[in-house]
C-alpha cells in the first residue's frame, strides 16, 4: 500500500495517476508557507486542460478552490467584478448573464475555473477574457509575495498570454478582475450562433438568448466528459501566412480560412484539417478522435498518458502529410 493519492477523477479525460499530496486553497491557505514546505509543486484548476502521467508520486498537488464574486464598484454604463479564481467559470457567465451584464456570455459553457482564463486568454465566438480583464491578483512564487497584475501586462494575444511563455508556472492566479457592460450585448457573427437564431425564430436575442445559443452550439459538438472523457478541443487551430494560404486553398477548394488581428495571417481550423485528413470518429488504441467533432479526443477507456501522446503524434503526423501543417495540442502534459 502506499499513501499515494489518485487525482484521475479531478481531471475531465479520467487518466489514472496518483500524486504526492494535495492541497485545497479556499483562500485561507499560506502560500508562502506551502511553496516553503513543497518544491515539487503543480497547481490544478478545473481539471479540464491537461493530460496527467500514471506516476506523479514527486508532485504536490495545489489545487485553487476559493470561491466569491464580489461587486468592486459599478456606475450605469458598466460594473466592476472582483472574482475568486477557483469559481466555476461558467458559474461566473451564469451570474453575469442573470444580472444582464454583459461581454462574457459568448463564453459560456467553457469547462474549468475563473483563475485559469487569462492563462490562455479563453476565449469563444468573438469574445475574449482580454476584452473584460481590468487585472488579477496573484501568489509570485519568484519574489515570494502577493502581486497585483493589470491585464495589459500578460501581453494578450490569440489563445496566448505570457503565463505560457516567460511568467510559466510563476504565478499562481488567486482572483481575476473584469469590467462588464450593463449595455446590449453584442450578437455573435458566428454561422453556428447565427443559425439557431434562425431556426428559433430569435429575431432579437438577449443575453440570456446569447448564452441558450452558446450553450446548445457547445454541446451538440462536444461530448459529456462524464459520459465519454475529454478535454474539448484538443489542437490549437493554426495560424498561417497569406501565400501558403492561397496555395492551400488552390488545393483544397473548400479550406476554410478566417482572418486574424494581423491582414497577412489566417486562421485555419484544425478541426476541419483532422477531419479532411480522415481521422474523424478514428480510434488509436483506446483514444480516439470524436465522431461527431474530430478536434475533440476521447478516451474510450482505460486510456494513459502514453496512449494519448500516441493519438496525438499520429494525427499530427497524418495531418502534417496532408496539409503541411504542423498542429500543436492545447492540453498540458503533466510528467
Ligand atoms: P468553430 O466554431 O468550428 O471554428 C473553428 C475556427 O474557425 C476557429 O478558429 C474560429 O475562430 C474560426 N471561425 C469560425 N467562424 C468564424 C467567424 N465568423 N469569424 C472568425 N473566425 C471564425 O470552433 P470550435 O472549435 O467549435 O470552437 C467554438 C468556439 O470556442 C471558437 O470561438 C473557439 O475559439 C472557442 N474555443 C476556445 C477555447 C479556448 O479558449 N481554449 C477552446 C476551444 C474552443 P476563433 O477561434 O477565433 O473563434
Amino acid at each position: 500500500m502506499d499513501n499515494l493519492i489518485d487525482i484521475s477523477s479531478y481531471t475531465t479525460f479520467n487518466l489514472p495517476s496518483k500524486v504526492k499530496s494535495i492541497t485545497h486553497f479556499t483562500g485561507e491557505e499560506n502560500l508562502e508557507e506551502f511553496f516553503a514546505k513543497n518544491d515539487n509543486v503543480f497547481v490544478l484548476g478545473g481539471g479540464s486542460n491537461i493530460i496527467l502521467s500514471l506516476d506523479l508520486s514527486d508532485k504536490a498537488v495545489l489545487k485553487i478552490e476559493n470561491k466569491d464574486i464580489e461587486i468592486v464598484e459599478q456606475d450605469e454604463n458598466n460594473i466592476t467584478l472582483r472574482i475568486a479564481a477557483g469559481e466555476i467559470w461558467d458559474n461566473v457567465v451564469s451570474f453575469a448573464c442573470e444580472n444582464n451584464y454583459s461581454g462574457i456570455e459568448a463564453m459560456s459553457a467553457i469547462p474549468g475555473i475563473a483563475g485559469a482564463t487569462p492563462v490562455q486568454n479563453v476565449g469563444a465566438y468573438g469574445e475574449e477574457i482580454k476584452d473584460v480583464l481590468v487585472s488579477l491578483e496573484a501568489y509570485d512564487r519568484i519574489e515570494k509575495k502577493y502581486v497585483t497584475i493589470l491585464a495589459e501586462e500578460c501581453d494578450f494575444s490569440y489563445r496566448m498570454s505570457r503565463f505560457k511563455k516567460d511568467w510559466k508556472d510563476r504565478f499562481v492566479i488567486t482572483y481575476i478582475t473584469i469590467k462588464l457592460s450593463k449595455g446590449a450585448p453584442k450578437i455573435p457573427i458566428y454561422k453556428v450562433v447565427q443559425d439557431y437564431f434562425k431556426n428559433n425564430k430569435i429575431e432579437n436575442p438577449s443575453i440570456m438568448d446569447i448564452r441558450n445559443a452558446i450553450i446548445n452550439v457547445r454541446w451538440s459538438k462536444l461530448p459529456k466528459p462524464s459520459e465519454l472523457p475529454n478535454c474539448g478541443s484538443f489542437f490549437e487551430n493554426p495560424i498561417v501566412d497569406k501565400v501558403f494560404a492561397a496555395k492551400l486553398q488552390q488545393e483544397f477548394k473548400d479550406l476554410p480560412l478566417f482572418p486574424t488581428d494581423h491582414e497577412d495571417m489566417f486562421k485555419v481550423p484544425a478541426g476541419w484539417l483532422i477531419e479532411h485528413a480522415g481521422l474523424k470518429g478514428v480510434s488509436f488504441g483506446p483514444v480516439g478522435t470524436y465522431e461527431k467533432n474530430a478536434l475533440v479526443l476521447v478516451n474510450h477507456g482505460g486510456a494513459t498518458q502514453e496512449n494519448v501522446i500516441h493519438a496525438r503524434d499520429e494525427i499530427i503526423k497524418i495531418v502534417y502529410h496532408k496539409f503541411g501543417i504542423m498542429l500543436e495540442s492545447e492540453p498540458e502534459i503533466i510528467k
